[in-house]
């Protein structure tokens, strides 16, 4: 019988020693979605869950090694970004996906939900070299404040936000958190590509236990779309799984609990 090709998904990004965020928790989520998950990992934090220690960036030799040995022969559908930790590691995963021909999810991890800076300064960086090759950029309202260099206030202006961030270019951009100043409505999280655009609305849940809720959500939307479905239908998907771990989510540690995954 002829065996059933698995979708593959590479996550680029750094690992998280507590086990809730970051590579561990892309690898958890392209298990439930059921598609076969590689790794680059661009650097490795020490973190439990109510602080990030140690941070050791992958050295360019043994980063080019990863991508080299993945290229060579488990050729991603669809690529995730995650923590790229500086500018050196921006620059070659860019220079990578000069000639990558599928589908790019980044999400624009800078700060640790325990409060440490995962990304120095990169936000001039990325720009510059990064967005171009992102065919979907998940920022959350800090994120997107950083890359704009500006507040964003209101919904109306996560609106012009995201088109702004469209306009520096990345292909589309999906601002999450929209409803941070109008806490009694639907609307969430936007999304635009700079000519449609539309809300993704859910029901808030109320926890603090919420670590690797935007790794989750930018993997589970790259193995959605790895899965076959259409970009629309891949945002609702994963918006759903998410939601479901944030109600499922306990604490574990001393702080913050992960996201769980359900498959
Ligand atoms: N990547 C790594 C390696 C992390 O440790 C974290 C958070 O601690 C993140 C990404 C971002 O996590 P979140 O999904 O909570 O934004």
């Amino acid at each position: 019988m002829a065996s059933r090709r698995k979708p593959i998904v590479w996550s680029i990004a750094g690992s998280d020693s507590g086990g809730g965020a970051g590579i561990q928790a892309d690898l958890a989520t392209f298990h439930d979605f059921n598609v076969h998950g590689c790794t680059v990992i661009t650097a490795i934090t020490a973190q439990n869950s109510f602080a990030l220690g140690h941070i050791s960036v992958t050295p360019r030799r043994t980063l080019a090694a990863q991508i080299n040995a993945l290229d060579s022969d488990l050729q991603a559908d669809v690529i995730k970004l995650g923590m790229l930790a500086d500018e050196s590691v921006v620059s070659m995963v860019a220079k990578y996906l000069e000639t990558y021909k599928g589908f790019v999810v980044c999400d624009p991890v800078m700060m640790s939900s325990t409060g440490g800076e995962l990304s120095k300064n990169l936000s001039a960086c990325m720009i510059e070299k990064l967005l171009p090759h992102c065919d979907l950029l998940t920022p959350n309202l800090s994120e997107a404040e950083a890359i704009l260099n500006r507040e964003v206030g209101g919904l109306d202006d996560v609106e012009r936000a995201a088109a702004d961030i469209v306009a520096l270019g990345a292909h589309a951009v999906l601002i999450k958190g929209g409803h941070f100043d109008a806490r009694n409505s639907e609307r969430h999280d936007y999304w635009t590509d700079g000519i449609d655009g539309f809300w993704l609305s859910g029901t808030n849940v109320d926890t603090l236990n919420t670590h690797g809720t935007g790794c989750s959500l930018s993997s589970a939307i790259a193995a959605a779309l790895a899965r076959g479905y259409s970009l629309p239908d891949a945002l609702v998907i994963a918006k759903a799984y998410v939601s479901q771990g944030l109600r499922m989510a306990v604490q574990l540690g001393g702080g913050p609990g992960p996201v769980v995954h359900v498959g």
